[in-house]
């Protein structure tokens, strides 16, 4: 049977790892906040000491941090992941960061002679919980078959995208789609409310015409069309707002970094930015309707 060494227990770590664990794995959890390690504990988690006791009897380590700099800490720092005495040569990075980040850590893994694919996930806590998240794949396909049985115990759908750095790619663009079609989705509610057409008869006929997106039919930002959608729950995250402002930001950096025309998502940015600064950033990002209307007359 093969063990998982498992950091970062968070929203989206935490209940990956406890799909792995009741599909038979080994899985040593390691988090900086013992709060997680505890929940993991009770579904037979086994709580590593630090991240080198996390690596060091595993034969698969994956981590799912909040940011580059986290995963920059955890794999190249004093006492990270390339410092550990690791008997895997495989490493699966689920983090949703920068694409540099995610080449240059991969790139020291190969001079190490390890094997390390960046796994971004989209599906949020629902997918995650459900063991049916996206997950795009970048790093050597050669050795792809080496860990996409896992990743399908995460995933429902597990894509391989290219070469090291493709996966956090294909989840910048995506994410791009995603914030850019929330805030129209938004706005055609808004729209509605003020010319007096309710918010069930737009998601009807929108639903099944030439506006569909998954913002709406998924993940619908006003209460009622679709009853597990963040909007029925006050908003309660989710997917935060912050996330997505962070998301936003990568898609940019990325487009600026070769000369990409992308107006609408600057505009996105900026409007996740003023989001923020009104207090919302914890808020599930289809709370930016929120925003919308207060700043409609
Ligand atoms: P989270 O903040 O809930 O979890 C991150 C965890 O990492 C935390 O528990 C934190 O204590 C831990 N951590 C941070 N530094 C660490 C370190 N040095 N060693 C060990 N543990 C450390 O975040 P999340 O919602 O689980 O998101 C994780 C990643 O997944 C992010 O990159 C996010 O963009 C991405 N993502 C999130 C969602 C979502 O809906 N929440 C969806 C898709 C992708």
């Amino acid at each position: 049977m093969q063990s998982i060494g498992f950091i970062g227990l968070g929203n989206m770590g935490g209940p990956m790892a406890i799909n792995l664990i009741k599909a038979g794995f080994i899985v040593r959890g390691f988090d900086i906040a013992k709060g997680k390690i505890k929940k993991f504990e009770r579904y037979g988690g086994l709580p590593a000491k630090s991240v080198t006791d996390a690596c060091e009897n595993s034969d698969i380590v994956i981590t799912m941090l909040p940011s580059g700099k986290d995963v920059r800490e955890v794999y190249l720092g004093e006492n990270g992941v390339f410092a550990s005495e690791i008997k895997t040569p495989f490493l699966i990075d689920c983090s949703t960061i920068d694409i540099q980040t995610a080449r240059e850590v991969s790139g020291k893994a190969e001079d190490l002679g390890l094997v390390m694919f960046d796994a971004p996930v989209s599906g949020g806590i629902m997918g995650a919980e459900a063991g049916t998240l996206t997950i795009m794949v970048g790093g050597a396909e050669k050795y792809f078959e080496n860990v996409e049985p896992i990743l399908r115990v995460m995933g429902a759908n597990v894509i391989h995208a290219g070469k090291a750095g493709n996966g956090q790619v294909a989840k910048v663009c995506n994410n791009m789609i995603l914030g850019v079609s929330m805030i129209a989705v938004c706005e055609a509610f808004v729209l509605a409310e003020k010319l007096g057409l309710t918010h069930q008869k737009l998601f009807d006929i929108s639903s099944k015409a030439s506006g569909q997106c998954w913002s709406l039919t998924s993940y619908c930002p006003v209460p009622g069309p679709v009853p597990n959608s963040p909007a029925n729950d006050k908003y309660r995250a989710g997917f935060t707002g912050q996330m997505m402002l962070k998301d936003l930001n990568l898609s940019q950096e990325a487009a600026n970094s070769c000369g990409v025309s992308s107006a609408l998502g600057a505009e996105a940015v900026s409007l996740f930015k003023l989001f923020e600064q009104a207090g919302y950033s914890d808020l599930d990002f289809s709370g930016i309707i929120k925003m919308i209307r207060s700043r409609s007359v």
